[in-house]
């Protein structure tokens, strides 16, 4: 479904991806790990072209990512993404943040997308503060709400970059409950995340990156009891 295929990209002097070739099939969940600084924001942002690439190519669903205008907005929506800071619209209510993408990109009818936003926010376990402020919501809530946004236009891939880094640890679980609960219905996920258990239970596969490289690509299990790489096992001593 997502296809990269020997994609390099520079910030200057620095090789922020190196030749990367990755290729996430149709409900596949793939975990991404490493090192600050290695590159996963860029993968990610890569794939719903909030960054360009230098070399090599990107696909989604056969189709080489679009440079600009309808077509991009449209690639936009089918990429889901969730980030480490919550972002939805300060001034919107709940219900807005999920109905808005749909309404206006989607051109779906108003009572339609707010039904189904309804049914996300009951789904993610914040239906009840669908008139709220961003504000008054926790953190764990908020992200919620970023999933059920995400998942308001129907994505075909939904990628997270460290979705539970800002959030406090009683809140990070009922984020990853959400994930892994998406990950069952068969999504197709791209997960940054240094969240081991949800590595375990929800990835078939891991990779792990390192400089701008994907140094080992694993199952969970065999990644977590047994890297095949120093740097690999380096870090996962550092973090585990
Ligand atoms: P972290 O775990 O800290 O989020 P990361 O693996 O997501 O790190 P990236 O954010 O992808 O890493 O950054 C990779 C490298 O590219 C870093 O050295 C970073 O400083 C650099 N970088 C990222 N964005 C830019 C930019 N817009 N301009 C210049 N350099 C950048
Ligand atoms: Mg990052």
């Amino acid at each position: 479904l997502v296809v990269l295929d020997h994609v390099d990209k520079w910030f200057g002097e620095l090789h922020v991806l190196q030749d990367i070739n990755l290729t996430v099939r149709r409900g596949e969940v793939v975990v991404v790990i490493g090192p600050s600084g290695s590159g996963k924001s860029t993968l990610c942002r890569a794939i719903n072209r909030l960054e360009t690439v230098d070399s090599g190519t990107i696909t989604l669903d056969g189709q080489p990512l679009p440079q600009e205008g309808k077509a991009l907005a449209e690639l936009r929506s089918d990429v889901g993404m969730v980030f480490q800071s919550f972002n939805l619209f300060a001034h919107k209510t709940v219900l807005e943040n999920v109905t808005l993408g749909p309404i206006k990109v989607r051109k779906t009818g108003r009572q339609d997308a707010e039904q189904r936003a309804m049914e996300l926010l009951r789904r993610v376990g914040v239906d009840s503060q669908a008139g709220k402020y961003p504000a008054q919501l926790s953190g764990g809530q908020q992200q919620r709400v970023a999933i059920a946004r995400a998942l308001a236009m129907d994505p075909k891939v939904m990628l997270f970059d460290e979705p539970t880094s800002a959030l406090d640890p009683e809140m990070i679980k009922e984020v990853l409950d959400v994930m892994v609960d998406l990950a069952q219905r068969g999504m197709t996920m791209i997960v940054v995340t240094h969240e081991m258990g949800f590595a375990r239970t929800a990835a078939d596969r891991v990779l792990f990156m390192s400089d701008g490289v994907v140094v080992e690509e694993n199952t969970p299990d065999e990644f977590f009891s047994n890297p095949r790489t120093d740097r690999a096992r380096d870090f996962l001593g550092k973090i585990l």
